[in-house]
């Protein structure tokens, strides 16, 4: 379990980040991103699902990161992404429910 502090860090960090997004010099990052990668998921190229961008890196302002670190990616791919675990989860992690939770609304909220 993450201690209380730490999930309200990572709600308002969520909560500032998700208000960024609206900023049009993202908006414009990402149609840019779309454009690049050709209107299509590069992971499965499905071109008929909802498409996201995704951030590799993260920085404080979300058009700060180069272009190499964001791709397309369908809502499918995009979850998987998020979902997979590079390494095996400590025993005080957050249990994989809650931390679906976490990434589900940081998906939404995010990208
Ligand atoms: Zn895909
Ligand atoms: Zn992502």
């Amino acid at each position: 379990m993450l201690p209380c502090w730490s999930i309200g860090l990572l709600v308002s960090t969520i909560m500032t980040y998700s208000e960024k997004l609206k900023d049009p010099r993202w908006q414009k990052l990402r149609l840019k991103i779309f454009e690049r990668d050709g209107w299509k998921c590069v992971v499965c190229s499905a071109s008929d699902k909802t498409l996201e961008v995704h951030h590799m890196r993260y920085r404080s302002q979300p058009w700060d990161v180069p272009q190499k670190y964001l791709q397309t990616l369908c809502s499918q791919c995009h979850r998987d992404k998020h979902f997979k675990k590079p390494e095996p989860p400590s025993p005080d992690a957050l249990s994989k429910q809650e931390t679906s939770a976490i990434f589900a609304a940081l998906i939404k909220e995010l990208e």
